[in-house]
């Protein structure tokens, strides 16, 4: 049996059936998963079997937590990383290093590439995020802050690359203050870099400055290049966020819908998949809708709806600024950043889901389809199944989402909570009536 099995694979038949020879197919390494774009890597359209077969519908959903680093952020990152590489910010194995201010997936996603690519990563989060989400940072060895107040946790992170930055460039430290907690903690971290840099021999020429986003450029001659950098992601204002959606999401979505796709439903945390995605699908057409899934305590909906990012009741309350204990984790946001600037201009319609929606949602879909996903992806299937009662459909219109990350990743909040059960069978009920 074996010597015919060795037969049929050198004349590349299994059977009658002839083997592809496909060895171009072979990845390079971890990012070779990651973004169907620039890699081969591209993730699946998922049909959600309950939803679809209960509402006439199609509802597909890009399944991204199949991607290495476990969220959609995969791609953001790369593309990131990719970007300031390209733009001469971080040069791999000189000690260069990638900050962010994340509610974790953007960090796990940085901290999975920078592996791959040598650098090291710090990433500042608030101090109530689901623990997976520390536990999966540290295995990829992350160095984790946890900040609270919340609000603090971006600007941090741009603080840090900067005096981290600064410390190892003459002429930039100086400008820099030199109390207080960013500058202790780069001259905690910098320390060994500055020793790599003593191997390769620098002394440095005091041309570093830098552009006020926390990245610093550099004339490149040798000495420089080889000088440890900190550079501050930004995924919330970064366009290298909205370009990974615009060049891999959306074409990608396009093409396993064959065109035919008649609305788009996507939360928002920094804006990048729905600003991308959105505008890739409305510059292939025009009949495209585009709608915003907004978890409560967030001012997005507020501002699609009515142009202001508050009403009355909500001017105190912020998402992630004041609130603790929040359930779903990684969208809704309060204040208009580059990526949801982008993204304003082509939101047709938005919902804001309850968190007590979420989790029925994220329990119905263990039970009916055996998808066990995190609490984005559920806020944007309820999403999706009140845009399809709202416009009236059942003949098989296509409704494409994103499974952002799975519910691994929210397991000790999600499964924890009691309500979840009471609204999972009033789903079942009002799903069996549809
Ligand atoms: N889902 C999860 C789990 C996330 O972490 C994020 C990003 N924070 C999103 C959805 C939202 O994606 P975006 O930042 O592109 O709006």
């Amino acid at each position: 049996a074996y010597r015919k099995r060795k037969e049929d694979i050198n004349t590349a038949n299994v059977g009658s059936r002839p083997i592809e020879l496909r060895s171009d197919e072979i990845l390079d390494g971890v990012t070779g998963l990651i973004d169907g774009s620039a890699h081969k890597g591209n993730t699946p359209l998922l049909r959600i079997n309950s939803l679809s077969n209960a509402l006439g519908v199609e509802i597909l959903g890009k399944a991204e937590y199949l991607n290495p680093g476990g969220s959609v952020k995969d791609r953001v990152a790369l593309r990131m990383i990719e970007d300031a590489e390209r733009d001469g910010l971080l040069h791999p194995y000189t000690g260069s290093r990638i900050f962010e201010g994340t509610v974790g997936s953007t960090g796990i996603s940085i901290a999975t590439i920078a592996r791959a690519r040598g650098y090291d990563t710090t990433i500042i989060m608030p101090d109530d995020v689901a623990l997976e989400k520390v536990k999966a940072l540290e295995a990829f060895g992350a160095d984790v802050e946890r900040v609270r107040p919340a609000s603090i946790y971006v600007n941090l992170a741009r603080e840090y690359a900067l005096h981290f930055t600064g410390m190892n460039t003459p002429g930039q430290s100086e400008a820099l203050p030199r109390t207080g907690r960013a500058h202790s903690y780069a001259t905690k971290m910098a320390a060994p870099s500055v020793a790599v840099t003593a191997v390769a021999g620098m002394n440095g020429n005091g041309s570093g400055n830098e552009n006020g986003n926390g990245h610093a450029s550099f004339d490149e001659d040798e000495e420089t290049r080889t000088r440890p950098r900190g550079y501050f992601a930004d995924q919330f204002e970064n366009r290298s966020n909205f370009d990974a959606h615009f060049t891999g999401t959306g074409p990608e979505i396009w093409r396993q819908t064959n065109g035919e796709v008649d609305a788009f439903v996507a939360g928002a945390g920094t804006g990048g998949t729905i600003a991308g995605t959105g505008q890739f699908l409305k510059s292939m057409t025009g009949d495209v809708l585009v709608v915003l899934a907004d978890p409560e305590g967030s001012g997005l909906y507020n501002k699609v709806k009515h142009g202001v990012m508050y009403d009355h009741k909500e001017s105190e309350g912020t998402r992630r600024r004041h609130q603790v204990d929040t359930v779903v984790e990684g969208i809704g946001i309060n204040r208009v950043t580059k990526n949801i600037e982008l993204a304003l201009p082509v939101i047709d319609d938005a919902f804001r889901i309850t968190d007590a929606e979420a989790v029925s949602m994220a329990r119905f879909l263990v039970q009916r389809d055996g998808l066990f996903l995190g609490s984005s992806s559920a806020v944007n299937l309820v999403a999706c199944v009140k845009l399809v009662r709202k416009m009236g459909w059942g003949n098989g219109e296509k409704v494409v989402t994103i499974l952002c990350d799975s519910g691994t990743r929210h397991y000790s909040k999600v499964c924890t909570l009691d309500f979840g059960w009471r609204l999972f069978s009033e789903l079942i009920v009002w799903l069996q009536r549809q």
